[in-house]
């Protein structure tokens, strides 16, 4: 099924497939749309927290979910759970598994061949992400055909205009292109993270379009990305538990990734040494 965006493909999967009361799992931190979708549905929310190297948790697979969403390669992480984890979490759920692959073009693995093995896998797409095209609104959703029927019940007669749908068939037909810039991305990605590492960040490993950087001991997340800011460089800050010491960068070109590099260099050296004669006058 293709919608406007994959956010029109989640909000036709939670109507499709939570009523109210019905448990709605997501893991935590992670697209903060799932929880919002479950709280228009009147469904009930249930985060559970990633483990602290951003593995799913024992407890992720809750009695009687409806519908449990897995963002995979994560956001704001961009970590990544294995496919044949996720092959053992489908087989035990009871309700649908909808994995968010918006990332996955930039990863080195993804759960497409699993939807053959399962009735109850919902694969997401978006051409927002790796094929740049946010703008455009499309999305897509792959699953066995018991589901998509279902969904077809619920879904806009209309949700996908004529004039993205022949932007969207150029852009697939140019994989070439499309594999060229996530191939640069890549690259600038590890770049960035060795670059972060030298200077003491601690880089999540990341399979998405972005890294997450933690801050080392006395340096604030919040006063660098102000910082950072007002010289009109714009990363993410989250003020939310477990990322309020974490900057989410976006990997750009190599000279925006230097020009960041070079700010973030001299910004620290100056928080740290305020910092020393703060403890040390
Ligand atoms: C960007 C993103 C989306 C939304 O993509 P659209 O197709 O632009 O609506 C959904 N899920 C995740 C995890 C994303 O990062």
């Amino acid at each position: 099924m293709a919608g406007n965006g994959s956010d029109d493909l989640l909000s036709i999967i939670i109507r499709s497939f939570a009523g109210q009361e019905d448990k709605v799992v997501f893991p935590y931190p992670s697209y903060m749309l799932y929880k919002t979708l479950a709280e228009l549905q009147d469904s009930m929310a249930c985060d559970v927290d990633f483990t602290e190297g951003y593995s799913l948790p024992e407890n992720f697979l809750v009695k009687g979910a409806k519908v449990t969403f897995l963002a995979n390669p994560n956001s704001p992480s961009g970590t990544m759970i294995p496919s044949q984890e996720i092959s053992r979490i489908a087989a035990q759920i009871d309700g649908v598994l909808v994995i968010d692959e918006a990332y996955a073009d930039f990863a080195e693995d993804n759960c497409l061949s699993l939807v053959g093995q399962h009735r109850n896998i919902l694969i997401l797409r978006t051409l927002s992400k790796s094929y740049s095209l946010a703008g455009i609104r499309l999305g897509f959703c792959i699953a066995q055909e018991h589901l998509i029927q279902g969904m077809m019940k619920v879904k806009d007669s209309y949700n996908v205009d004529r004039l993205s749908i022949a932007a969207v068939v150029a852009a697939l037909d140019d994989q070439k292109s499309m594999k060229a810039h996530v191939e640069k991305i890549k690259e600038t990605r590890l770049y960035l993270t060795k670059s972060l590492q030298e200077m003491g960040f601690f880089v999540y490993p990341s399979q998405t379009n972005f890294v997450l950087a933690r801050c080392m001991k006395g340096v604030s997340a919040h006063t660098l990305y102000q910082a950072l800011k007002s010289r009109k460089i714009l990363v993410r800050y989250f003020n939310l538990r477990r990322l309020d010491d974490c900057l989410r960068i976006t990997i750009g070109t190599r000279e925006e990734i230097d020009i960041l590099i070079q700010h973030l260099k001299e910004l620290i050296t100056t928080t740290q040494s305020k910092a020393m004669t703060a403890c040390c006058p």
